[in-house]
């Protein structure tokens, strides 16, 4: 059987992905409208009451502002660290939600495990994962300032990664974001750039990486033709190209993406 991710939406404006292992199906984030994932999920024959899990990556709205609504239709297990479930309540970011788990550091829903990972982001708690089910894997990770070891470790054995391309450093440099946006954006405790992204993909490249999500892109600091040309180079650089050792996607905004397997 394949492990299965699709992004249902994919920006600093929402984000919503979607994991299917056999009769295992789940979400990653909700940070759209419940409209527009049960519309997303309808594409591709996925039932909204057949998601069995919700895990959250971090608090930020882009990330959470849909899954009260969502749960409370549906009463979906919402999973999230103890601490982003301290500060989701002391906010009331989400309303009164029922199902809530406290998130492991390994959790198996079937035959599905699902390992979560620290990040640096500034964010309480905020967690990548990592998907594997009969030893194929797929890893999750956006919202992050830097990859340390750890994480670059856990990803190096993927197959399928979905990662983080949020901004090109010039575009924020002479955009129209305040100093300290700038600032918080390009720290450590921000997002990933295009070159810092790209340069990570050709590093951990190994043959049985079959793709790359490009993900999380900024509206205003980013391209999609800017991340993959970016993308391209940095792999050209180690002699990889582009549909012979490895498939590239960008993730739209409010489009899904092809249902991608490993
Ligand atoms: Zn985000
Ligand atoms: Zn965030």
């Amino acid at each position: 059987m394949k492990l299965k991710l699709c992004t249902l939406a994919s920006s600093s404006s929402g984000n919503c992905t979607y994991i299917n292992f056999e009769d295992t199906h789940i979400l990653v984030d909700i940070g759209i409208s419940k409209k527009r994932t049960i519309e997303a999920l309808n594409q591709i024959d996925v039932k909204p009451e057949s998601i069995q899990a919700i895990f959250v990556t971090h608090e930020h709205c882009d990330h959470v502002k849909g899954i009260g609504v969502f749960n409370r239709k549906y009463n979906t297990p919402i999973y999230a660290t103890k601490k982003t479930w301290e500060v989701i309540d002391k906010n009331n970011l989400i309303g009164k939600v029922s199902n809530k788990r406290i998130l492991q550091q390994t959790t198996k829903i079937k035959n599905l495990t699902i390992q979560s990972y620290k990040v640096s982001h500034d964010a309480v708690d905020p967690v990548g994962y990592i998907f594997e089910a009969e030893k194929k894997r797929i890893a999750l990770f956006t919202d992050i300032g830097i990859i340390d070891t750890n994480i670059l470790t856990a990803v190096k054995n993927c197959n399928g990664i979905m990662l983080e391309f949020n901004h090109d450093p010039n575009m924020v440099e002479v955009g129209n974001y305040p100093y300290y946006l700038k600032r918080r954006i390009l720290g450590e405790k921000g997002h990933l750039s295009n070159d810092t992204a790209a340069k990570i993909l050709a590093d951990i490249y190994h043959q049985d990486l079959k793709w790359a999500m490009l993900a999380h892109l900024s509206g205003e600091n980013n391209l999609p033709d800017l991340a993959y040309i970016t993308t391209k180079n940095a792999l050209e650089e180690k002699g990889l190209t582009i549909g012979k050792h490895i498939q590239i996607y960008v993730a739209e905004k409010y489009i899904n993406s092809p249902l991608l397997s490993v």
